[in-house]
């Protein structure tokens, strides 16, 4: 992978950055943010971080997670003399909902470096390679393009940002390139038995309460299953939202299930939905056609109505999908 020479030059040219990465942030965006935030400050500039939500439970042994700011800190809604660089997503109403903070967000110019498939048009230079397993693997070949050095605390952030987005090395996104890269990073002092416990093992007892529950809600229609989570179970365990990542990806342990779906109730009558899938089987496409978006086996959306008017809604759209592959 060569990143393209263009946005090689436009991160060279410019001095100051506000690297933003998308809601509900997980170890691709955040770790990637970072890295390229400490390679551009070798360079000498200057660089910002922001991020809606806060930083998960899991990602905050990585160096530098500490460093991500909500926008309302930011120092002026108009930052110019800034360039915005969006990070594992490539739409600016992935980094915030809010409109009007949107539009009055005034930088001098964009970028986007990201890796999935459902593309918008934002952004004055756009990487965007849907081939790649994690936009921590374009921002490792981006470092050495640069001209910086891999420190560990990069070398850190970049593995947490592959193990995550591959499922710590075993999705089909996993190829002889991510696991060069991932050797590379072990070589620059990225621990994969630190990485591995911090990122998927380290839940609290409120979480393991509440992955009982919602393993218990488990409903599975045909190939397709479903198991969800509503705020009183939050309640009831003294859990966040962010603490149910990686649930989806348990009712597929079962063989013949062929796409995993996770409901996660935000408000009254409205859902985060995560989709997963195996093999050829393209939930990005779901997605998309419900305003969301993502890859071919990882997409999520957010939908409204009530649980099982929303289940037979997706059971009717996934469905064709399952039967075709
Ligand atoms: P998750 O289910 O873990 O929230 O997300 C799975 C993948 O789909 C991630 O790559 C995430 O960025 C993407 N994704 C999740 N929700 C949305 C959404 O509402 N819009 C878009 N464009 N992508 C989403
Ligand atoms: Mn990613």
């Amino acid at each position: 992978m060569v990143p393209p020479a263009e946005i090689i030059r436009f991160l060279k040219t410019r001095n100051n950055f506000l690297i933003a990465t998308h809601l509900n942030p997980d170890g691709d965006g955040l770790g990637s943010a970072v890295a390229l935030s400490m390679a551009l400050r070798q360079l000498g500039k200057k660089t910002l971080l922001f991020c809606k939500d806060p930083v998960p439970k899991q990602c905050r042994y990585l160096p530098g997670q500490d460093e991500f700011q909500p926008f309302e800190a930011l120092p002026s809604p108009e930052m110019k003399g800034y360039t915005l660089i969006l990070v594992d997503c490539n739409d600016i109403t992935r980094i915030h909902t809010d409109k009007t903070f949107l539009s009055a967000l005034q930088c001098d110019a964009s970028a986007v470096i990201d890796h999935h498939e459902t593309e918008k048009r934002f952004g004055d230079e756009r990487w965007i390679d849907p081939s790649s397993p994690a936009t921590g693997l374009m921002i490792y070949h981006l470092v050495g393009e640069l001209g910086a050095e891999m420190t560990e605390a990069m070398a850190a952030n970049l593995y947490a940002a592959i193990a995550v987005d591959t499922g710590n090395f075993r999705h089909e996104n996993t190829d002889a390139e991510v696991l060069r890269v991932a050797a590379g990073l072990v070589e620059k002092g990225a621990n994969p038995t630190t990485a591995y416990r911090q990122l998927f093992e380290s839940w609290t007892d409120g979480r393991f309460c509440l992955f009982l529950r919602v393993i218990n809600t488990v409903d599975i229609r045909e190939d397709i299953s479903f198991v969800s989570v509503t705020q009183e179970m939050f309640r009831e365990t003294s859990t966040t939202p962010d603490e149910t990542d990686n649930f989806v990806d348990f009712p597929r342990i079962m063989e013949r299930i062929a796409v995993s779906v996770f409901l996660r109730e935000t408000g009254e009558g409205r859902f985060k939905v995560s989709l997963r899938s195996k093999g050829e089987v393209n939930v990005a496409k779901v997605a998309m056609a419900l305003g969301g978006g993502g890859h071919r086996n990882a997409a999520g959306c957010t939908m409204e109505g009530d649980q099982d008017s929303i289940k037979t809604r997706l059971l009717e759209m996934i469905r064709p999908l399952v039967s075709r592959s």
